[in-house]
């Protein structure tokens, strides 16, 4: 079995089995006042298992992040996140209407009554800080704002966090059971222990460890510019080539500013090396970095890595700057290999030089793709099946490592479904997180 369905049968198996625990003690101890208050509880309890998992798929556990990748596990996340409002949504309204029910009033004057109590109001606050996050994260929001205004805004989630867990400690009467309020606490106490080893320990004893800092900045074209980074023991980071961290460069930046970026060489145990396209002020500031600066890194990050290699050919397909880590997978030793470079001209085409090379020395085929696609007759799409399967006639007896632009990307992985590659053997990157 490939270690990304390992890692998926994991998850998955460990979430069935915790729903079950849940549903079990659920129908034995569950019972609220009335039934309206009864399914409200039940969408309460959910709530809370939903939120768990939430929390685990974005705790950046080295172990999944590298089987599944974060890109999956973030968008795993987003869309859970669509249940978890509809779920809150339930709940509240349950419980409001239990509440009138159960007091014969209006279920307005039930939400101003339990409002003014402690417990409830704490809550409805976690429910509005919720509420307010998820309506920034709808796709029509999210592509208007910012990244560092959503990212922001998105950090709120930690308070709901917070408020949500008193609120349950107080109101959590679900349980009339000692052994199953121990059940209940342990999986919360192992699923904030998660987030605080992926989010807080890991990072900050990495840094610490490594004290990681700029080497040398190398503009590599007009609007691309290489950062090399040393530090202490990086034998022992356990990054791969293909993988990206997220980073820091606080003597420029300021320490709000993170940006991910994959390693454009593979890791040498001696240094590292971001290549970046100045896109925003924090990729274009690269150019200006101080050498000698330090630097602090979020990661190894990523399931790009020949780790999810199923058969002993390759095919690495990149678009423009999407050659950062494809340049450093074609450091990695493996069977025959050809690289499919998408540019528009060939003085667009970074890391050309080094590449020639690399491909010479492990005798892989390398063919730099210009133009604009769909121009001159016939149109210039080198990515449609036909022209991929005229390219590489054993495509279906290879890995593809794909890195481009989101649209070049999805039209690769289209084709190459279009020509029966197995789904095992396809990996992408691309360059988004959400
Ligand atoms: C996994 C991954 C690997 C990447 N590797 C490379 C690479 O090797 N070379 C390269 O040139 N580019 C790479 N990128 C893209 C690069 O991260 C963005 O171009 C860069 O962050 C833009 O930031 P900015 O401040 O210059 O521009 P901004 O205008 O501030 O940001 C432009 C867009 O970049 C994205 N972005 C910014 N910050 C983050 C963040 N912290 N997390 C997620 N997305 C963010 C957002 O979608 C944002 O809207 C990678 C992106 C990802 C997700």
């Amino acid at each position: 079995m490939a270690v990304g369905a390992v890692a998926r049968a994991a998850l998955w198996t460990a979430v069935v089995a915790h729903l079950l625990v849940v549903e079990y003690l659920f129908i034995r101890y569950g019972q609220g006042k009335n039934s309206l208050l009864t399914v409200g509880k039940f969408f309460g309890l959910h709530l809370a298992a939903i939120m768990m998992l939430q929390i685990v798929l974005v705790a950046r556990l080295p172990w999944l992040d590298r089987r599944i990748g974060m890109d999956r596990l973030t968008v795993w996340h987003r869309w859970i996140g669509f249940g978890l409002v509809w779920t809150l949504i339930l709940h509240f309204t349950f419980i409001i209407v239990g509440y009138a029910d159960l007091a014969s009033q209006p279920p307005w004057d039930t939400f101003l009554s339990l409002a003014g109590v402690t417990a409830s109001l704490l809550g409805m606050v976690a429910a509005v800080i919720i509420l307010v996050v998820a309506s920034i994260s709808v796709r029509y929001v999210r592509r208007r704002l910012p990244y560092e205004a959503w990212h922001g805004l998105h950090l709120l989630l930690y308070v709901a966090l917070g408020i949500g867990l008193v609120h349950q400690a107080f109101e959590g009467t679900t349980f009339d059971s000692t052994w199953a309020t121990v059940y209940w606490w342990s999986v919360w106490g192992l699923v904030l222990a998660a987030l605080l080893a992926g989010r807080v320990a890991v990072p900050v004893w990495r840094n610490l460890y490594h004290r990681f800092t700029v080497a040398a900045v190398v503009p590599e074209s007009d609007n691309v510019v290489s950062v090399h980074i040393t530090g202490q023991h990086l034998d022992k980071l356990p990054a791969r080539a293909g993988q990206f961290f997220i980073w820091r460069f606080p003597g420029h930046h300021g320490w709000w500013r993170a940006n991910p970026f994959s390693l454009s060489a593979a890791p040498n145990g001696r240094s590292l090396r971001l290549t970046a396209k100045a896109v925003g002020k924090g990729s274009a500031g690269l150019r200006n970095v101080p050498v000698g600066s330090r630097v602090f890194v979020e990661g190894p990050y990523g399931a790009f890595t020949t780790i999810h290699q199923t058969r002993p050919a390759s095919l690495l397909i990149a678009g423009g700057v999407g050659i950062t880590p494809i340049r450093a997978l074609l450091e990695e030793p493996g069977g025959p290999t050809t690289v499919l470079y998408r540019v528009h001209t060939v003085e667009e085409a970074v890391l050309l030089p080094e590449l020639q090379a690399l491909a010479k020395a492990r005798g892989a085929q390398l063919y730099v793709l210009t133009g604009r696609t769909g121009a001159g007759t016939p149109p210039n799409v080198p990515f449609a099946p036909a022209n991929l399967a005229a390219a590489i006639p054993d495509i279906v007896q290879r890995d593809v490592f794909v890195c481009g632009p989101p649209a070049m990307t999805d039209a690769v992985v289209h084709s190459l479904r279009a020509l029966g590659v197995p789904r095992r053997q396809v990996h992408a990157e691309k360059f988004s997180l959400a």
